[in-house]
């Protein structure tokens, strides 16, 4: 019976996965592998019609507005950017505590990124720092929906529009979560600020099988123009009016996201449950605390991320049994080699600096199921309590 145990908990142990991409393709197989089949037997495989045809029902899908595809979401937020005409010396307000390329592409544009310290509780920029950041310089504000969660969009809205700045919300992290209005209604993520972006790399919520990108906006115009600067600076082809890039997203990655977008509820609706249950099993554990929810948003749990004592050691010891972890982001980006600026130094950023060192993300997809959930809470609550 022991040894029954035994082999039953390695079993377990030894497919709990981050993110399992396999077993989800594996339950849509059919469906995408004969919209693949079908990109092939056409060939189209740049601009198909495919590409179209996912922007729209990616436009239905987050209420209406416009979506312009590209080949990734770091390419989404330097299109954006150049969208929006910035100019070297502009300076943009970011979240400190973030993925390195919403900081890459403000300062590849020879852009000042400014840093902004996270809250606490949310990990998302603390609304209340923003302002004493904003000078004559300052053009936008990059708010980032980490693990996702919304950023307090309400408030930075009001913030925005007080200094004439635009929003590009980053929502690499978070497509499918709603912000909820304090009047009560709701909108998508990503299509609240001045332009909205995301990123379909395979681990995201709706991931594709390579790279792949969207840009929104409500703007008739800002969409003509984040088209040309997506395509080369051209309208019309030959005719460059603006320096751009050549960032498509391809017919194939279109294809599976057009299986795959019929599943992004359903795909949400299993990472809450996940969630809801670590919530359960472990909100009364001493020495960790659960990621707060908060009344202006739904949570579409990317990430599940606890802040933990004894960070390290817990993550030695879940691994050693079998459960991989992430710490996302383990090095602030004021302390990265490439991102340094003056004066910036150990302490201006004192939240970010200790999420750096208790966040810890658990594995969370759309493939878990009840033994694996109660074996992690398990395995944690025997961290804590022995
Ligand atoms: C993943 C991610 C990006 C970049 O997306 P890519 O498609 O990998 O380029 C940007 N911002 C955040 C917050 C992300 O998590």
């Amino acid at each position: 019976m022991e040894l029954g145990k035994e082999i039953s908990r390695k079993m377990i142990s030894e497919n709990i996965k981050m993110v399992d991409l396999h077993n989800q393709y594996l339950r849509i197989k059919p469906e995408v592998d004969a919209a693949i089949q079908n990109v092939l037997d056409t060939t189209a495989f740049i601009q198909g019609p495919q590409v179209n045809a996912f922007a729209q029902e990616l436009s239905f899908y987050v209420g209406g507005i416009n979506v312009i595809t590209c080949a990734n979401g770091t390419d989404a937020l330097q299109i954006a950017m150049m969208a929006l005409e910035l100019k070297p010396g502009d300076e943009v307000i970011l979240p400190v505590h973030t993925y390195v390329a919403t900081a890459e592409v403000i300062a590849l544009l020879r852009l000042t990124p400014v840093f902004v310290d996270v809250d606490e509780d949310t990990f998302t920029i603390n609304v209340s720092h923003i302002e004493e950041k904003i000078t004559s310089k300052t053009k936008a504000i990059v708010p980032v929906h980490l693990y996702g969660q919304c950023a307090n969009m309400e408030a930075i809205q009001k913030i925005a529009s007080l200094n004439n700045l635009h929003i590009i919300e980053d929502t690499a992290q978070a497509l499918s979560a709603d912000f909820i209005f304090s009047n009560g209604t709701h909108k998508k993520a990503g299509t609240i600020g001045t332009i909205g972006t995301t990123s379909f790399f395979p681990s995201k919520n709706l991931g594709c099988f390579g790279d792949g990108g969207a840009i929104f906006t409500q703007d008739v115009a800002l969409t003509a123009k984040i088209k040309m600067m997506a395509n080369h600076g051209q309208k019309i082809k030959y005719h460059h009016e603006s320096i751009g890039v050549n960032s498509r997203l391809d017919t194939i990655q279109a294809a599976v996201l057009q299986v795959k977008l019929k599943h992004l509820n359903d795909y949400t609706h299993k990472r809450n449950e996940a969630a809801n249950f670590y919530d359960h099993e472990l909100q009364a554990v001493q020495g960790i605390l659960i990621p707060q929810r908060v009344a202006y948003s739904t949570h579409a749990f990317h990430q599940y991320t606890l802040r933990a004592e004894r960070r390290d050691e817990l993550k030695t010891y879940l691994e050693e049994r079998g459960i991989p972890t992430m710490i996302y982001y383990p090095v602030p980006l004021h302390f990265q080699k490439a991102y340094q600026q003056v004066g910036v130094g150990e302490g201006s950023f004192p939240v970010t600096e200790k999420l750096s060192k208790t966040v810890i993300s658990l594995p969370i997809h759309t493939e878990m199921n009840m033994e694996e959930l109660h074996y992690i809470v398990k395995t944690i609550k025997s961290f804590y309590h022995g």
